[in-house]
């Protein structure tokens, strides 16, 4: 048996793998490190942040906190079945896989279910953005950073009245927010100036930031590293090996290795290490893709992150580039780029920036897809399992660039025996009984 890190002393360090260097695994070590423990991060691809979490909208934003499955939900999904340009699009051949998921993501769309899951996103979320500070105290601002808030856009006056509904509660969960009319849009984002016309109303939340999750992950790497994190990339988990109510081991593409706890942030992929040791994530890939686009000679070009209701886009600048990113397909774990989708996205940007259509850059345009790691309630799965050894730290769906810091915090409490800055009981996989 191969092992990892240094014999484990309780007196002096317990050692912990986690698997998956994606923004969940990486922000687990480097918490985990904080608290003293003997840290080895396996990823399977040849670096960090190259899966889900490599080109995602790029927004830190509680003000999303929302789950998708929202009331409704299972009518419109109906509606959209096999429809190409669909925002929510479910291919008939991931339904034999949704199954089970599928019920329980509708049940979670109850009124009420769905307003508990929001509120508990949104405190999550919340607390995220403070233990992101402590990460960038670490790692600075180099990842693109940005703290000028995100504009939520709506083109219609019932769009707008749904949403002020809502923005009360938000209120009440401790985000800050500030119900715009057109004109003042405009004035904070003046590239929107080509569709003031079509504007009917939007909210402007100063407290959300903005970043590039994948430079991200390699500046944290490297500052997980140079704090003694091993981190080992090329090294696929095959198995999870069980003994009794424990993880003994893993079998890996290097040999079998052991710690004392595992913690498993492997994505959209969780599911499937989890399932034959008997822990069962209810947790699907939900299909997403972006577009980079380089700005640089655009003329007053796009400065804040800006979501259009409407189109289910967001559009987020990251220094001189311009990343779209929407739409949402259970195709199964189909990494397959359909070009009518990034074709949406091409249209997406030219409907909210009319006056860049003409230097939107096809050739060098970056296309890409990633799948989000969907929970069945719409929250993240975090802390002990039901393996005494093995811990969770996925299922954030599309929320998991802005929940990552704190998720990566609070799990790391629990594994050194801390109270949690947050009580871990709503988001244990233990709620599904
Ligand atoms: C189009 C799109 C837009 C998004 N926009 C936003 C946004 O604006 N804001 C936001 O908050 N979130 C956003 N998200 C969601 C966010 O990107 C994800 O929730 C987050 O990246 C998930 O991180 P992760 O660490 O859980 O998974 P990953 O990044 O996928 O990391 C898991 C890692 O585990 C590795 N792995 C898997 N199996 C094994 C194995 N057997 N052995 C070894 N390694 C393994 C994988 O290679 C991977 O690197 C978006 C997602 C998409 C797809």
């Amino acid at each position: 048996m191969v092992t990892i890190g240094h014999r484990f002393n309780r007196q002096l360090r317990m050692r912990v793998i986690i698997i998956g260097g994606g923004l969940l695994g990486l922000t687990t070590a480097w918490f985990a490190r904080a608290h003293g423990m003997e840290v080895t991060v396996l990823e399977r691809e040849s670096g960090v942040g190259r899966a889900t979490s490599f080109a995602n909208g790029g927004m830190l934003h509680a003000s999303q906190a929302n789950p998708w499955n929202e009331p409704g939900v299972f009518w419109h999904a109906l509606k959209m079945l096999g429809k190409e340009d669909a925002a929510l699009l479910v291919r008939l051949k991931a339904l034999p896989y949704l199954l089970g998921w599928g019920w329980q993501f509708v049940r979670h769309s109850a009124p009420q279910r769905y307003l508990k899951n929001f509120e508990k996103n949104a405190r999550l979320a919340h607390h995220s953005l403070a233990s992101m500070a402590t990460l960038r105290a670490a790692i600075g601002t180099g990842y693109h950073y940005a703290a000028r808030g995100t504009l939520k856009l709506f083109r219609t006056e019932a769009a707008v009245r749904a949403a002020e509904q809502m923005t009360h509660q938000l209120a009440e969960w401790g985000i800050a927010y500030e119900a715009v009319n057109a004109g003042r849009a405009v004035e904070l984002e003046p590239a929107l100036g080509g569709i003031e016309s079509a504007i009917a109303g939007g909210l402007y939340f100063p407290d959300d930031e903005s970043g590039d999750a994948h430079r991200f992950c390699e500046l944290l790497a490297a500052d997980c590293r140079a704090r003694g994190v091993k981190i080992e990339c090329n090294v696929k988990i095959k198995q999870l090996l069980r003994a009794g109510d424990r993880i003994e081991g893993m079998l890996s593409s290097v040999g079998v290795l052991s710690a004392d706890a595992y913690v498993l942030a492997a994505g959209p992929w969780s599911p499937l290490l989890a399932a034959p040791v008997g822990v069962n994530l209810p947790v699907r890939p939900a299909k997403g893709y972006s577009l980079t686009l380089t700005t640089q000679g655009w003329k007053d070009r796009p400065s804040l992150p800006v979501i259009d209701d409407s189109l289910h886009a967001a559009v987020c600048p990251l220094g001189d580039r311009l990343r779209v990113a929407g739409t949402a397909e259970f195709a199964g774990y189909d990494l397959k780029l359909t070009p009518s989708r990034i074709d949406n996205l091409f249209h997406l940007v030219t409907q909210l920036y009319p006056a860049f259509a003409p230097h939107l850059n096809r050739e060098t345009a970056v296309r890409w897809c990633g799948l989000r790691p969907m929970s069945a309630d719409g929250v993240g799965l975090m802390g002990r399992s039901s393996l005494a050894n093995l811990y969770l730290n996925t299922g954030h769906g599309p929320l998991g660039w802005t929940m990552a810091a704190g998720a990566g915090q609070l799990v790391a409490d629990e594994l050194a025996g801390q109270t949690p800055g947050l009580d871990l009981a709503p988001y244990r996989l233990a709620r599904f009984g």
